[in-house]
């Protein structure tokens, strides 16, 4: 048995992952309130302990331990260089679970964890190449060619969210101009839906935002469709163009056997995909949504002994 921690800006997920790639029992932590290394750290292994008391199995049963990070990371080292908004810096956070555990820990990225879990028990698994392309407050990627997951210089391939796609658009939180997220992710979204509510308030995407108390989220537009709203539908379709834009690119330079759209937006299945593979046209790569869902990245790092 192996344990995957899924580490995120909002929360931690820890899952106890059997010898069929199951997820036995699984637990969370938030990790937005931690506010020194210290505390973080010692949140995760209070995490992994909790969850070996849950599951009832022994520590001794557990082979490794692996864990996916946001952020830049060093690999060879098991180190977490920066974590976006976790105070984690220059954090050695494969020796501090070693410490505690007496387990091999291996680190990935957080997009190649979920990418290595698509791959070995979810989408992509009758598969050689896959590219995860994962929607949220960024545009993640993993890639795996060949069976290997491609980690370039200093472990930064596969940031296919700062692929730029409009030199004139706007700046992102990288700094560059035009990188595809500022368009296609499901932040760029929401603030599309936010800023067409403010300028067309009469509309049945209106009238979804209002019964929300105002809050828009990844579904609202979904929602607005599904009541036939033109304006949510007139959304929707700039928005396939601005993902499949990029899914082309991806496609092009990489021609894997499959791409896997995943983020809380995937689970719309098919209303998001089938729109989508017709923007693509004709192509050889099939284009899916994640299988494993919020379990792909704690499965994913649990399998990163693999590589
Ligand atoms: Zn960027």
């Amino acid at each position: 048995m192996r344990i995957g921690i899924d580490l995120g800006g909002t929360s931690a997920a820890v899952g106890l992952v059997d010898e069929n790639y199951n997820v036995l029992y699984k637990t969370s932590v938030s990790t937005n309130d931690c506010k020194t290394e210290k505390a973080l750290t010692e949140k995760l292994i209070n995490c992994v302990h909790d969850l070996i008391a849950l599951s009832g199995v022994s520590l001794d049963a557990v082979d490794s331990i692996g864990i996916g990070s946001p952020g830049s990371i060093d690999i060879e080292n098991g180190v977490v260089l920066s974590a976006g908004n976790l105070p984690l810096f220059n954090t050695p956070i494969a020796k501090i679970l070693e410490d505690e555990f007496h387990k091999k820990v291996y680190l990935d990225n957080d997009a190649n964890c979920a990418a290595w879990g698509e791959f070995h028990a979810g989408a992509a698994k009758e598969y050689n190449s896959a590219v995860m392309i994962t929607l949220g407050t960024g545009i993640g990627g993993g890639i795996i060619i060949e069976g290997k997951l491609i980690h370039g210089k200093d472990n930064r391939a596969g940031e296919i969210g700062h692929i730029v796609v409009d030199i004139h658009g706007k700046r992102c939180a990288c700094g560059r101009i035009g990188c595809w997220e500022t368009l296609a992710s499901t932040r760029a979204l929401i603030e599309r839906v936010k800023a067409e509510v403010a300028n067309v308030p009469y509309s049945v995407l209106g009238n979804v935002v209002a019964e929300n108390n105002g809050v828009v989220d990844g579904k609202t537009l979904f929602v607005a469709m599904k009541r036939g709203c033109k304006v949510a539908k007139s959304i929707f379709a700039d928005y396939i163009e601005l993902l499949g834009v990029g899914v082309l690119n991806v496609i092009e330079v990489l021609r894997p056997d499959i791409i896997i759209i995943g983020g809380g937006i995937s689970k719309e299945g098919d209303t998001l995909v089938k729109p989508l593979v017709d923007y693509i046209g004709e192509t050889s790569t099939i284009i899916q949504t994640s299988q494993l869902n919020d379990n792909a990245g704690i499965i994913g790092a649990a399998l990163l002994y693999l590589q």
